[in-house]
């Protein structure tokens, strides 16, 4: 029922000229002794999809880390049916704060909680005395009580939550909550996703923010004329421009452009937004906010970029929102139309979803993340690290993320399409701006999230509930 997902292994002197040798003595010495301390033991994962996502993406990016050293970490993913998605990703957008979401009636529920006590059952089967089993998100939340009652020390890692959750949020936590109750430990991205809820309660609670692999294919710091292959190679120009080819042996996705016109043009300022289509991701805002602005952007284009949506197995609203953002496009003057460009990139080869990905943050004059809330921001902390200056809303983890104006810029209102507008504009026009914010960006995501940090934080959690 749980299908296992291959992690490889990535020793962390890899890192070593990435960290320098103190971080990277001290987080080799932290391994080293989780690795005594977790002998005999398995430390499980357990998430509802492969690629496509903040948690597929991190898991790829840091679990290989720790089983190089040592510490057996296996990942399964719960492959649900239509119903039981549909239930989950309401409850992620409930207790995102994303209140026009309807509530899961209790047959819906009970649908969701019978195929969570499936896969339980499947695993615990599998479970030795003192394993360890990592939960991810709602989606897996129910999966707690048979798992602890096999003995297992479940820790539930919520990726969501909201600034000021309204009573929808409240609900929804209340319907979880009798299942969480079965975890020792709780991690938040983010303190000001702590529920209240969970403030007074025995269960223990952790803040442990993610962090990127600086050595994968989506954070592979590409040179310009490679970026540029790289993106002409996925066909996202403009018939016409001929590009050297990417690098030999480069695996390159192809785009998909789901809006017609004439494709984007080369040599143009670029803003972007990488995004899955989710509408707390508010692909629709920043094509609003882009195009209020169009006749002022001086040439500049914006490329609004997401998963193929048959893509991410767990997330079943992105075609309708996809959909609202193609008739949305359909709206906008010709003039707008011409610089506005959706495209869906390929996941069949995730190293080749990556590349693109990774050459379009890299290609880009500007950053955007406009979300309407947020756990933490991947995305954000990609751009980071490729210098690249953002501008996201003022919302969760992303508050944590970015210093504002000093290593992005932050737009108070996540719905204020007309601020977000301005921030761009401004960052367009400033050359000096937006290198002095990518540097600052850069040195940043450098000093607290990369997998160092994320790793020492992760080992102290778990030996923590070894006593
Ligand atoms: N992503 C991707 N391809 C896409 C869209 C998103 O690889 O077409 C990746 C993105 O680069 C990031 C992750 O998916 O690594 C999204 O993580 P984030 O925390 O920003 O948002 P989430 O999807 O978890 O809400």
């Amino acid at each position: 029922m749980l299908q296992p997902v291959t992690i490889g292994e990535r020793p962390l002197r890899a890192l070593l000229p990435a960290l320098g040798p103190e971080r990277y003595e001290t987080c080799e010495e932290t391994l080293r002794t989780a690795r005594r301390a977790l002998a005999g033991r398995t430390v499980w994962q357990v998430n509802t999809t492969a690629a496509g996502g903040g948690v597929a993406e991190l898991s790829h990016a840091l679990l290989p880390y720790a089983r190089a050293a040592g510490v057996d970490v296996r990942w399964l993913v719960l492959p649900g049916d239509p119903a039981f998605f549909d239930t989950t990703k309401r409850l992620f957008l409930l207790l995102y704060g994303h209140e026009s979401t309807p509530e899961p009636d209790d047959a819906a529920f009970a649908h969701y909680v019978s195929g969570c006590a499936d896969a339980a059952r499947g695993l615990a089967s599998r479970l030795r005395p003192g394993d360890i089993v990592v939960l991810h998100d709602p989606q897996t939340a129910a999966l707690a009580p048979a798992l602890a009652a096999a003995g297992a020390r479940v820790v539930w890692r919520c990726h969501i939550g909201c600034d000021a959750p309204p009573p929808s949020a409240e609900r929804a936590w209340r319907r979880l909550a009798p299942f969480l109750d079965a975890a020792r430990l709780m991690v938040f991205s983010t303190p000001r996703h702590v529920p209240g809820l969970w403030r007074d309660r025995r269960t223990a609670v952790r803040v442990i923010p993610p962090s990127l692999d600086p050595l994968s294919a989506k954070n592979r710091e590409w040179g310009h004329e490679p970026a540029l292959a790289i993106l002409s190679a996925a066909g996202l120009f403009a018939p016409g421009y001929r590009a050297a080819a990417p690098p030999p042996g480069t695996a390159v996705a192809r785009v998909n452009h789901v809006t017609d016109g004439p494709g984007l043009p080369v040599g143009r300022p670029l803003v972007t937004q990488v995004s899955r289509w989710d509408v707390l991701k508010d692909m629709p805002g920043v094509m609003a906010a882009f195009a209020e602005r169009t006749a002022d952007l001086d040439g500049a284009h914006l490329v609004l970029a997401g998963p193929d949506v048959t893509g991410v197995a767990d997330d079943p609203g992105g075609a309708a929102v996809l959909r609202e953002c193609r008739q949305g496009w359909r709206k906008l003057s010709a003039k707008a139309r011409s610089r506005i460009h959706l495209v869906t990139v390929d996941m069949a080869d995730p190293t080749a979803n990556a590349t693109v990905i990774a050459a379009l943050q890299r290609h880009a004059t500007v950053v955007t993340q406009k979300s309407l809330a947020e756990g933490f921001g991947l995305t954000v902390t990609e751009a980071m690290w490729k210098a690249r200056p953002v501008v996201a809303s003022a919302v969760g983890g992303i508050t944590d993320q970015i210093q504002h104006g000093r290593e992005g810029i932050l737009v108070r209102d996540p719905y204020d399409h007309e601020a977000f507008g301005d921030c761009i504009l401004r960052l367009l026009a400033d050359c000096e701006l937006r290198g002095r914010l990518g540097r600052a960006a850069h040195e940043r995501v450098h000093r607290d999230y990369l997998p160092d940090r994320h790793l020492i934080r992760w080992a102290e959690a778990l030996l923590g509930l070894l006593d």
